[in-house]
C-alpha cells in the first residue's frame, strides 16, 4: 500500500537566475533543494555517467533487474533527442521518464527536478539517472544525488581516466564496463582501475560485463543498496 506523496514547493525552488549569478551556483542551489527532496520522500537516488556507448544503460538494466523485487525502481534517461533509453528501460517494467535536453549536452539540476517529481509522485524509493553521454560537463552539474557513478569501458581505449581526470574527482563510484571485451581491444582493465584509483583515491572502483553479469553484485554493494 503506498501512500501519497506529497511535495511542497520550497520558497527558493524557483531558479531566477540573477545576471550576475553564476550559473554553475544557481545549479547546485536546486542540486541541494532536490537532495532535500529525495530524502523526505525517502528515495536513494544515483546518478550514472559516461561516455555514449560506455554502457550506462546497460549497466542500469542489469541493476533493475537485480533490484526490483527489493525497491520500487524509477529511471530517467537523459538524451539530446532521442528516447531509445527510456524505450529499454520501460521493457523491465519499471516508469522511465526521458529528458531530452535539445543542444545541452548535460542534465541539470531543473530538468531532474521536474522529471524526478513525477517518478516520486507514483510511489518510486530508487531513481536511476542516466546523464546525457558526456563525460566533461556533468561533472559540472551535481543534481542532488546521493551517489554519482562514472562509467567507462574497455572499448573507449587504454586513456579515457588519464585524460578525463576531474568527472573522477566528483565520482563516488567507478565502473570500468565491458571486461568480456578487454582481450579483443587489448587493453587491462587493471590498468583502468589503477587510473581511476590514481584520479580519486577515495572512489570505489567495480569491473563490469554487462553482458556475462560478472561484477554487477559488487557493483550493488558500491552502491550502498
Ligand atoms: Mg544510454
Ligand atoms: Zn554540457
Amino acid at each position: 500500500m503506498n501512500s501519497p506523496i506529497i511535495i511542497k514547493a520550497d520558497e527558493d525552488e524557483v531558479l531566477d537566475i540573477e545576471l550576475e549569478e553564476d550559473f554553475l551556483k544557481a545549479n547546485e542551489r536546486m542540486a541541494a533543494l532536490n537532495r532535500r527532496t529525495f530524502d523526505r520522500a525517502g528515495a536513494r537516488v544515483i546518478d550514472f555517467m559516461g561516455s555514449i556507448g560506455s554502457g550506462k544503460t546497460s549497466i542500469i538494466e542489469r541493476l533493475v533487474e537485480s533490484l526490483k523485487e527489493r525497491y520500487r525502481i524509477g529511471v530517467i534517461a537523459g538524451d539530446t533527442s532521442t528516447d531509445i533509453d527510456a524505450q529499454r528501460i520501460g521493457r523491465h517494467g519499471v516508469p522511465s521518464i526521458q529528458i531530452n535536453t535539445g543542444r545541452e549536452c548535460h542534465l541539470d539540476a531543473p530538468l531532474v527536478r521536474k522529471a524526478s517529481k513525477k517518478l516520486l509522485r507514483e510511489g518510486v524509493n530508487l531513481v536511476f539517472i542516466e546523464n546525457v553521454g558526456n563525460l566533461i560537463c556533468p561533472a559540472e552539474f551535481p543534481l542532488g544525488s546521493h551517489k554519482r557513478v562514472v562509467v567507462v569501458s574497455v572499448t573507449e581505449g587504454e586513456y579515457m581516466i588519464k585524460k578525463k581526470q576531474d568527472i573522477f574527482r566528483v565520482a563516488d563510484v567507478g565502473v570500468i564496463n565491458k571486461k568480456d571485451m578487454s582481450g579483443p581491444m587489448g587493453v587491462d582493465p587493471n590498468a583502468l582501475v589503477e587510473d581511476a584509483r590514481m584520479a580519486n583515491p577515495k572512489m570505489v572502483v567495480v569491473v563490469t560485463s554487462t553482458r556475462t553479469g560478472e561484477g554487477i553484485p559488487e557493483l550493488v554493494t558500491a552502491l550502498g543498496l
